[in-house]
């Protein structure tokens, strides 16, 4: 060996120790270890008590019980004895772009309102939020992508872009009525399927309610034609029903997923058992009629937690909105309300896949604020918190195909860190100390400063 290959080899090898890191200020790995937690994976077990969550490079590379998982060397380890860790939050069912703040209203509809509403929903802690059937044009779209090349924050936007009902006969809000394509025959109902399949949306809504007899309810004529329609084009239909004999008919017709239980009668046994023989997902979307059994405000208006994200304002209309109601209507309401509970234990004993819609971003229905209400009136159905968690996180994004929702090697690191344990007690998801969306904590504090909170 010359004395040049020598002196070329040792500085070979001083450049490998440099990049390796030993005896060097270069961190050696990028990889974080979150310890000591209590560990709810989302898959409706058991929790993991002192779990170990790593991350790198905003993927979980692993989970399990610290005994199970090896954290790598020189990984960042940050301790949370005390804490539970449970993944972020999926809404199969919202509406973006038509509330900003006191005015609910189509006007709404800009690229700041929505992208300031998806920073509500991660700070609430929910991680994926799908806008369902109200999205007028190809802004959903563009922060969508903008989202998944990095450049956008705040929960993940998916969009069913706009759904399809009789001529002004979708969404109950007039505001947000519009942004329905109307169809009255077979040839529009196609027509509008196409429309919708040749976007990049994740799911086709329908509309089959006739508003208690004030619009025109889309007829099986039209619906089955375009579930067939829609499925040749490969795209999934949701359908906003209130009806159980609708429901029947739109299980027999194909449809892939409910928006709503029934909330006419009860939901038989016929029904459920075809919900779950056809594998119907349903999103249960209990806190919007659940507002019908209160004669005044209820306690979550009063809770901390929705101070963070609203103003005082917004808060008092709320509160005004349960004023006038009298007694007997608030009996009725319960009466109504307590029916479509016991559906919704009925399907879950029977296996139904059940998954959070909450129907956030309506007035007064706060986006990432109401998701938690909503899991706790699925637990006040008899469903264990564990499964209501479950319902809300892995189960959702299975039915989105997203790699999210559940604690597992290869899925993004969307996670909550909560102040205590929601096993004790549902609401305890509201408490919440951190988000972290791809490993990258959301900036909590920042965002109460710019909303003035
Ligand atoms: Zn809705």
């Amino acid at each position: 060996m010359t004395k040049r290959s020598i002196s070329v080899l040792s500085s070979l090898l001083l450049m490998t120790a440099a990049c390796g890191g030993s005896g060097s200020d270069e961190p050696v790995s990028t990889a974080v270890a979150y310890e000591g937690a209590t560990v709810i994976t989302g898959d409706g077990g058991p929790p993991l008590g002192g779990g170990v969550i790593v991350v790198d490079d905003g993927v979980i590379t692993d989970v399990g019980l610290a005994a199970n998982v090896t954290i790598p060397e020189g990984a960042t380890v940050i301790d949370l004895t005390g804490k539970t860790v449970m993944p972020t939050l999926l809404d199969l069912h919202g509406h973006v772009g038509f509330v900003d703040g006191m005015s609910f209203d189509s006007a709404n509809y800009t690229r700041e309102v929505i992208t300031d509403q998806l920073d509500r929903y991660a700070y609430h802690g929910v991680g994926v939020i799908v806008s369902l059937g109200t999205d007028p044009g190809e802004l959903a779209f563009e922060i969508k992508a903008d989202q998944e090349a990095g450049t956008q924050g705040g929960a993940r936007l998916h969009t069913a872009f706009r759904g399809i009902a009789r001529p002004d006969a979708g969404p109950g809000a007039p505001t947000m009525r519009p942004t329905a394509l109307g169809a009255s025959t077979e040839e529009e109902a196609r027509a509008a399927v196409r429309e919708i399949a040749a976007t990049d949306a994740d799911f086709l809504k329908i509309w089959v309610d006739d508003r208690g007899g004030s619009v025109e309810k889309l007829g099986s004529n039209l619906y089955r034609p375009i579930i067939e329609e829609a499925h040749a084009n490969d795209i999934r239909v949701i359908a906003h029903i209130f009806y159980a004999e609708d429901a029947r008919e739109l299980v027999e017709a194909g449809v892939d997923g409910f928006a709503h239980l029934a909330r006419d009668v009860e939901m038989d046994d016929e029904l459920v058992a075809a919900i779950v023989e056809n594998d119907v997902f349903v999103m249960p979307n209990l806190a919007v009629s659940e507002r019908a059994r209160n004669a005044s405000p209820p306690a979550w208006v009063d809770l901390p937690q929705l101070a963070e994200s609203q103003s005082a304002e917004v808060i008092d209309r709320i509160r005004q909105s349960y004023e006038d109601r009298s007694e007997e209507a608030a009996a009725e309401g319960s009466e109504s309300f307590a029916m479509m509970l016991r559906s919704l234990k009925k399907l879950a004993d029977a296996g139904a896949t059940l998954v959070l819609g909450a129907d956030t971003g309506i007035q007064d229905h706060i986006q990432g604020y109401m998701e938690h209400y909503e899991l706790e009136l699925i637990v006040e159905s008899g469903i264990s918190p564990a499964k209501a968690i479950e319902i809300a996180t892995s189960a959702p994004a299975a039915v989105l195909g997203a790699n999210t929702g559940l604690l597992a090697a290869g899925n993004r690191a969307d996670f909550i860190v909560l102040n205590s344990n929601p096993m004790y007690g549902i609401g305890n998801t509201r408490d919440i100390e951190s988000v972290y969306l791809s490993g990258e904590a959301v900036d909590r504090e920042g965002l109460r400063a710019r909303w003035g909170n």
